[in-house]
């Protein structure tokens, strides 16, 4: 392994956690997308891209992680570009960036607080559409819902928020084979060993 890679792995940390949360208002005039995932029949939310709540916190926690600015300063809404995107996009460049790092996403855990629509029928189709934008097998996403119990801004069903914590870990090394070693104890005489010939007792 070249040095300074080698230096780069020494200085850093084996895991990074990241968290990210978000919340918008309802705007029942657009459809509710979360994790990727239109969900049809219930209220959307206001916002300049898709307004996935939900891809927005886990954004944000997989940049957070990387000590990275969040989606507000990287993918600002006064930018014409991001108008109505898909949040996958910002995914993609989250995961893209943990993946620059030298890192794997180890696991993704998330929350949706939201007093209607009831998400439990969805949730299991928003993990398998959250796996997916993340490239991740679903049972490395934990997704769960909680309702505002009739208290504050969601309570009052103005809006959703979201949370959402990712565990980054240390892309594992290419494996390289294992320098070979003379077995203890084994005394060369006679005719010159080979090995030990060539490697002049390994530095
Ligand atoms: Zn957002």
């Amino acid at each position: 392994m070249p040095r300074a890679r080698t230096a780069a792995r020494a200085t850093r940390p084996p895991f990074r956690i990241g968290l990210g949360c978000d919340r918008h208002p309802f705007d029942p005039a657009r459809p509710l997308v979360l994790g990727g995932v239109a969900i049809a029949g219930a209220p959307g939310l206001a916002g300049h891209s898709d307004a996935d709540v939900l891809l927005h916190a886990v954004c944000d926690a997989l940049l957070g992680a990387l000590g990275l600015p969040d989606m507000g300063r990287r993918f600002p809404s006064s930018d014409a570009r991001f108008r109505g995107a898909p949040s996958g996009r910002f995914v993609d460049e989250a995961v893209a960036e943990v993946a620059r790092a030298g890192y794997v996403i180890a696991n993704v855990d998330a929350v949706l607080l939201a007093e209607i629509p009831r998400l439990a029928p969805h949730l299991e189709a928003i993990r398998a559409g959250l796996a997916r934008v993340l490239r991740l097998p679903a049972d490395r996403i934990g997704l769960k819902a909680k309702s505002g119990e009739g208290l504050g801004w969601i309570g009052r069903e103005e809006g959703m928020a979201a949370q959402a914590v990712a565990l980054l870990q240390e892309e594992p090394p290419v494996a390289s084979p294992a320098p070979r070693r003379r077995p203890a104890g084994r005394r060369v005489t006679g005719r010159l060993d080979r090995r030990g010939a060539r490697r002049g007792g390994g530095r």
